[in-house]
């Protein structure tokens, strides 16, 4: 490698599998760079979560980064790790601080069927990455009362909106979005779009919500016709609207193959949705794509806590490493057509042609084996499987 990578390691199950990915699977067949950083919910409480706004700095700075899953910290997690504080999610903190738009496209292998059956094509997820409910300010409304929006201005103009006049106690929200950053997820979805060759569909709520989501779907038509219209129709990809509701019953209807741009929300939960029809969500891949073009990349899925207990019992657990040898396949391609490496490049595509041979011929985790079209005769666990993706692995090398 000529140049680092950043490395992100994170909690649990995940924790245990990134470790033996990196030692069996890469470690042995390149000199592996990384700068890294511990965001261990341990380490983050520590350091008062200064480790992951120095790992989303240093993603900046050399625009790569892979990422293990990590715990997001709730009143639980803060009894069971002895914890100072809470702390923000650490995906939401290096969210904000790169801005930018995740892709989620699953992994398809032939032997598993998705449950939507007219899904011919993957669908990938564009994930608008900043701001909505994910940078939402929430209050408990205790008492009768009114609530207002006040927006003031630089030279102390007011503008105010009614939002209720409360009766009884209650919750209130406030959002936001920025234009700026609306048109680089715009931008972001398009670009992808043209390299992968898929036409690109957006949704929103725009009846309901005509200023904030109408500006949405103002905002990325802009940035079609202005700027990507022709380099769409020399792609031979078209741009399509609709309303959200619309989009889910098209989706469930389509043939898939195409990039489903989506609000921050949208896109959190209706990727759970593709990954689940898909198989498995740890066949689920993802990345953050910067505007100022840095690329983050880790696995949709979450810790798989409950296997970590199960581990931790002494179990060989049958969790799936997929998703999380496509995190950091993803990550050393990117470095190498960053950097020109074609012997990186070459790594990780034939990394990721092992994993998938394995699953092929019929060597696969639970999760998986509980899908697949012949049943295989048993399924293995996470080291058994790493083990016969090393196998296939130095073969094709
Ligand atoms: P999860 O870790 O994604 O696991 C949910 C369930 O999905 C598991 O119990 C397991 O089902 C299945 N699963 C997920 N990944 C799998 C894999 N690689 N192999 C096999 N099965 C897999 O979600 P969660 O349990 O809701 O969250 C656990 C922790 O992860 C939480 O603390 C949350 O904050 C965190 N989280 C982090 C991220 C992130 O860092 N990107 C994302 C989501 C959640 P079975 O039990 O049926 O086998
Ligand atoms: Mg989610």
């Amino acid at each position: 490698m000529k140049n680092p990578i950043v490395e992100l390691d994170g909690d649990e199950m995940t924790r245990v599998l990134w470790a033996l990915v990196k030692d069996r699977l890469i470690k042995p067949f390149i000199d592996l760079k990384t700068e890294y950083f511990d965001l261990s919910l341990v380490n983050r409480d520590i350091t008062d979560d200064k480790v992951t706004v120095e790992a989303a700095h240093a993603i900046q700075t050399l625009g790569v980064g892979v990422k293990c899953a990590t715990i997001t910290s709730n009143a639980a997690r803060k009894a069971e790790y002895n914890l100072k504080h809470l702390h923000p999610s650490p995906n939401a903190t290096i969210r904000a601080i790169l801005d930018g738009t995740v892709f989620r496209k699953p992994i398809t292998v032939s032997l598993i069927q998705p449950s939507v059956n007219t899904w011919k094509a993957p669908i990938v997820i564009g994930r608008h990455a900043y701001g909505d409910v994910y940078k939402n300010v929430e209050m408990f409304i205790p008492d009768p009362g009114k609530v207002e929006l006040v927006y003031t201005n630089a030279d102390g103009v007011e503008k105010r909106a009614l939002v209720a006049d409360m009766p009884g106690s209650g919750v209130v929200q406030g959002i936001h979005n920025l234009d700026e950053s609306i048109r680089s997820f715009a931008r972001s979805c398009f670009l992808y779009a043209i390299a992968e060759k898929i036409p690109v569909w957006f949704a929103t709520k725009d009846t309901i919500s005509k200023t904030y989501d109408g500006r949405f779907k103002e905002l990325f038509n802009d940035v079609y016709e202005h700027e990507f219209k022709e380099k769409c129709s020399n792609a031979k990809i078209n741009y399509f609207y609709t309303l959200i509701d619309d989009a889910v019953a098209r989706v469930i209807k389509g043939e898939g193959g195409f990039l489903w741009a989506c609000k921050n929300y949208d896109g959190d939960v209706m990727s759970d949705m593709i990954a689940s029809a898909c198989g498995s969500l740890a066949m689920m891949t993802s990345v953050l794509v910067s505007p100022s073009g840095v690329f983050e990349y880790e696995a949709a899925h979450g810790t798989v806590q409950q296997h970590y207990y199960r581990y931790l019992k002494g179990e060989k657990t049958s969790t799936n490493p997929m998703a999380l040898i496509f995190a950091w396949t993803g990550a050393l391609a990117k470095r190498a057509e960053l950097d020109n490496d074609r012997k990186l490049s070459h790594f990780a595509a034939t990394l990721e042609t092992a994993s998938m041979h394995t699953v092929e011929s019929g060597s696969m985790t639970g999760d998986l084996a509980r899908l697949a079209q012949p049943a295989p005769e048993q399924s293995l666990n996470a080291w058994e499987f790493i083990d016969a993706v090393a196998i296939h692995l130095k073969d094709l090398l």
